[in-house]
């Protein structure tokens, strides 16, 4: 049977267009890929990219603050100017979207400007009225925004909108506890946006570490993030003053606008799949094998839709393995073992590996962890204190897990996560020797466990 493509892939963003580019460009395959909305996906559009260059923004008023403790007489920086940098942001992303068509134009993938939904095993149909066949389809829709529905809700925001605000509210309410919710309380707050957050749960970032996620929460408060733990909303109503919030513990109160970040849906509504045979699971989310196959042999997923690891780096790794697997007949698995991650709250969070609430479930362990004042920070007068943590297996040595929470510390994980990836022991680390000054050196100078488990 002939097909129009060899692949057709539906999704435009960073597990996509890496799938869709790597067929087309190393393997000659014939690609067609289909997007929607914007080229480059959650991560360029509404998500990583716009969010860092908030955080960057955010960063400012903070480090003005500190130019006086090292002496500048004028630090101040002024009024932050959102719609300035709105524009800025925006060209910035005009131009990384261009630049995600032009290298999809240049590995000769046909790129088609519409929504695309399954017909059968091998057929998908555009909205613009074109059917198409293809030998693979690869589904890489990603996911958006829940909130859950309740008196009001339809007066809230999500991260989506904050991008694209006309300006900036002058206090906010952000609820949940998760990445986007505690990332973008730091961020307004940096703003000088008057912030407050509510987390229904204990301990904001749950599935963290513990005493990493107690040590951010501790520090975004002291940098002025008035966070409510144990607390939800019940309702809002539209008052004259901005949105009145009733919540369960009582602090009811007026904000100017309200922003939930409780979780992402995979994007798998009306896409046809229930003509396929594809398997969805209780999320939402398409469910997959091992190599990013479906129940249908000649469909695949990655990324965000099939809620593995939701993390762009991920999803472009499956959209590599994905094309190793099927164009070059290498079967290859992607893998989703110890992948770092960082949460840019301010200070930020680094992770990889075990927290130490998993690994004293798994095996005895030994704990490393100091917390300490920075020497910048301290100079400037601070409070903020860095946390350096490592989890080691008492059998093997070897360095289970690494939480860091200090500025730049997604910078320091990435690193951290190459020894760690490696298999690093305790004793590989002592023998490193420090780089000094710094904050990671403390990484290497641990010698005495803080505890055992
Ligand atoms: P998360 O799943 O991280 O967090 C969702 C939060 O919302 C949790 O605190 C959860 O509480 C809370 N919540 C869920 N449902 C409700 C509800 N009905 N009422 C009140 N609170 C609720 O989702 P995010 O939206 O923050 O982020 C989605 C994903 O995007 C992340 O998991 C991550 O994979 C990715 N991401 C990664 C980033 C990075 O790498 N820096 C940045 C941003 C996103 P509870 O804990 O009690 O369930």
């Amino acid at each position: 049977m002939s097909f129009d493509y060899d692949l057709f892939v539906i999704g435009g963003g960073s597990g996509g267009v890496r799938a869709g580019r790597l067929a087309a460009s190393e393997a000659g395959a014939k690609v067609a890929l289909a997007e929607e909305y914007r080229m480059g996906g959650t991560c360029v559009i509404r998500g990583c990219v716009p969010k860092k260059l908030m955080v960057f923004a955010s960063a400012y008023s903070g480090a003005a603050q500190d130019a006086k403790a090292f002496g500048w007489t004028d630090s101040t920086i002024g009024a932050f100017d959102w719609s300035k940098f709105r524009g800025k942001m925006d060209a910035e992303l005009d131009r990384l979207e261009a630049i995600y068509r032009a290298n999809l134009a240049k590995a000769g993938v046909e790129i088609y400007n519409a929504r695309a939904e399954m017909v059968d095993a091998h057929t998908v149909k555009l909205s613009s009225g074109e059917t198409f066949t293809a030998k693979h389809i690869l589904i890489a829709v990603g996911g958006r925004p829940f909130t859950p529905e309740f008196e009001g809700s339809e007066l809230t925001i999500t991260s989506n909108d904050v991008f694209k605000l006309d300006s900036l509210p002058k206090s906010i309410l952000i609820v949940g506890g998760g990445f986007i919710a505690c990332e973008f309380a730091c961020i307004l707050n940096g703003l000088g946006v008057k912030v407050t957050q509510f987390y229904r749960g204990a301990q904001i970032l749950r599935g963290f570490d513990d005493e990493a996620r107690g040590h951010v929460a501790d520090l975004v408060r002291e940098r002025g993030v008035n966070l409510h733990l144990g607390t939800d909303v019940m309702q809002i109503d539209k008052v004259d003053d901005g949105l009145f919030v009733k919540c369960t513990t009582g602090h009811d109160h007026c904000y100017d606008a309200v922003m939930y970040a409780t979780g992402r849906m995979p994007n798998t509504d009306d896409l046809g799949l229930e003509n396929t045979g594809v398997k969805l699971g209780r999320k939402g989310q398409i469910i997959v094998d091992d190599y990013s196959q479906t129940a249908v042999p000649s469909i695949y997923a990655v990324g965000d839709v099939t809620d593995r690891i939701n993390l762009t780096p991920v999803a472009i790794r499956e959209g590599a393995a994905f094309v190793d697997t099927v164009f070059h007949g290498k079967p290859h698995k992607p893998d989703h073992d110890l992948v770092a991650s960082a949460v840019f709250t301010q200070p930020e969070l680094g992770t990889v590996g075990m927290t130490e609430e998993a690994a004293r479930d798994q095996e005895p362990i030994e704990v490393y962890s100091a917390t300490f004042r920075a020497m910048q920070t301290g100079f400037a007068e601070r409070e903020d204190r860095v946390m350096m943590k490592l989890i080691v297996s008492q059998a093997t040595r070897v360095v289970l897990g690494c939480h860091i929470v200090a500025d730049n510390a997604g910078e320091m994980i990435q690193l951290a996560a190459i020894a760690i990836k490696m298999g690093a022991t305790k004793e590989d680390f002592d023998r490193t020797v420090a780089v000094h000054p710094t904050m990671t050196e403390e990484l290497v100078t641990m010698k005495v466990p803080t505890r055992t488990a």
